[in-house]
């Protein structure tokens, strides 16, 4: 049974603040033809640039993974990329008035949504796949980190993260089918130690920031006048810690949310090889720069392969 590539049926409009830059922004996915693959169109530039969401754009993988080509940028685009990945959409147009996606809830349960409410429409055109056919395996010692896929039938992850932190120690979470995204995947927020984050605070570099999209973890005691900042910081009368070591009133929707956000994560950086893949993914501590280097090299070896 061969399956048919697809689009949205209508455009769809999500509004929110980018994480980054904390500016107020409209992200519309539009419809596009067969073997258009996913594009992003910065339409506040002059002339509209347009960029293509493959592994060659990756300009930067510094708390998100940025594209950029003809000196227009897309910041943080992994989160919609998933969400196009895990509703199987093949074709689309990213369009953007701001140089980030919006946060929302650092999850990609609103893209999911927006998706479905457009509906999907499947066009006249086979869908290709990336298949695997031997191992490939990337290490990165210093940071501990191992990624490797096998050859399978489906698209499957295994993820376990290790912060080696007494709050967020190892977990794991898995997906063997992306009919499971939507569900046990898309919701998963991103996540972030109070450290970081006050560093990040403190240096200007998040601006839109609040209690709604993050999780935070805090694995030290925190003055009450450094709660208080926090407090006056994220407009909250005020702020505690949970018994879990997590900060704020957010409560987990699974135990194991961080494993799944770094599972989503992956979805949304493989994605940018520009086809959908049918191997089993097993990561121990991976992240943008590690998922993006990976990409990489799953497609240099498709290259290699094509001129055989
Ligand atoms: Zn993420």
């Amino acid at each position: 049974m061969t399956e048919r590539q697809t689009t949205l049926e209508v455009p769809v409009s999500i509004e929110g603040q980018g994480l980054h830059t904390g500016t107020m922004g409209t992200m519309t996915f539009q419809p596009a033809p067969a073997n258009h693959g996913i594009k992003f169109k910065r339409i506040d530039l002059k002339g509209q640039p347009v960029i293509d969401a493959t592994i060659e754009n990756v300009i930067s993988t510094d708390r998100g993974t940025c594209i950029g080509n003809n000196g227009a940028k897309v910041y943080t685009i992994e989160h919609v990329m998933a969400a196009l990945r895990g509703m199987n959409i093949d074709n689309a147009m990213v369009e953007l008035n701001m140089e980030e996606v919006p946060i929302k809830d650092g999850s990609s349960k609103f893209f999911v949504e927006a998706i479905k409410k457009a509906g999907i429409k499947e066009l006249n055109a086979e869908r290709e796949y990336i298949e695997i056919t031997e191992n490939i395996t990337m290490e990165i010692p210093e940071k501990k980190t191992k990624i490797e896929i096998r050859p399978s039938k489906r698209f499957s992850l295994s993820v376990t993260i290790d912060f080696e932190s007494r709050v967020l120690g190892e977990q794991t979470a898995t997906m063997d089918d992306i009919k499971e995204f939507p569900v046990k995947i898309s919701p998963c927020r991103t996540f972030v130690f109070l450290h970081e984050l006050e560093f990040l605070l403190k240096n200007d570099l998040i601006k839109g920031g609040d209690l709604n999209n993050a999780i935070v973890f805090v694995n030290r005691q925190i003055p009450q006048e450094e709660m208080n900042y926090l407090a006056d910081m994220f407009n909250k009368p005020r702020v505690k810690v949970n018994g879990n070591g997590i900060l704020n009133n957010l409560s987990l929707y699974f135990d194991n949310e961080p494993a799944r956000h770094k599972l989503l994560d992956m979805i949304g950086d493989l994605y940018l090889l520009g086809k959908p893949i049918k191997g089993h993914v097993t990561a121990y501590r991976p992240g943008h720069h590690a998922n993006t280097e990976f990409a990489r090299i799953i497609s240099d070896k498709i290259s290699v392969l094509a001129n055989d």
